[in-house]
């Protein structure tokens, strides 16, 4: 089998369409660098081990070290970037089953919106939050530390919010729990919706 070779996704709007929220110098690093370097070190790391024709979720799932703090890494950040789209689209509101599952399990969008800031803002140190289905299909909340998924604990990740210094600190400087609050301004739950129901 030929080797896999990892690339960086291509996001789906510009690098300074999601502005005021994440400005186009965060995404040329966030992006542009933090992610490209996560790239580039797995595609070193990989070379020659059995984890160098495996999917990104696979990889997470057998590895430990620096292939999976990598792989894990690469795996949040595809799914944190194409998560988005800009302040003035019309997809910042939960529709059909994921509105459903919300309401059912968090009792309101509002509650649901509260408790997850409240999961970003206490985590310790580097990390994500997650909304994620369990194979039920029932939602949860769950903090992850630095590279870590929720698809180690059989569960499918849908929406995240990156805690990493690196994803606020140009524009929020250290006020974690304002960026966290203006990310729904951004949030395409279409795309949300289309990973619970597929
Ligand atoms: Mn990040």
């Amino acid at each position: 089998m030929l080797p896999l070779i990892f690339t960086l996704i291509t996001l789906p709007y510009a690098p300074n369409a999601l502005e005021p929220v994440i400005s186009q110098e965060t995404i040329e690093y966030h992006y542009g660098k933090h992610l490209q370097t996560y790239v580039d070190n797995l595609n070193k790391l990989v070379a020659g081990t059995e984890f160098e024709s495996m999917p990104l979720e696979q990889i997470v799932a057998k590895s430990q070290g620096g292939i999976f703090n990598n792989a894990g890494q690469i795996l949040n950040h595809n799914l944190y970037f194409l998560q988005f789209s800009p302040v003035a689209a019309d997809n910042h509101k939960p529709q059909g089953a994921i509105l459903e599952a919300i309401n059912r399990d968090f009792g309101s969008f509002d509650a649901f919106k509260a408790e997850f800031e409240q999961k970003g803002t206490t985590l310790f140190g580097s990390g994500w939050v997650w909304l994620s289905a369990d194979k039920d299909g029932k939602l949860v909340i769950t903090q992850e530390t630095n590279a870590n998924n929720p698809v180690t604990k059989g569960l499918k990740p849908l929406l995240t919010m990156d805690v990493w210094e690196h994803a606020y600190y140009i524009d929020y400087r250290n006020r974690r729990a304002a960026h966290l609050q203006s990310l729904w301004q951004i949030i395409n739950w279409d795309e949300i919706n289309r990973r619970y129901t597929e």
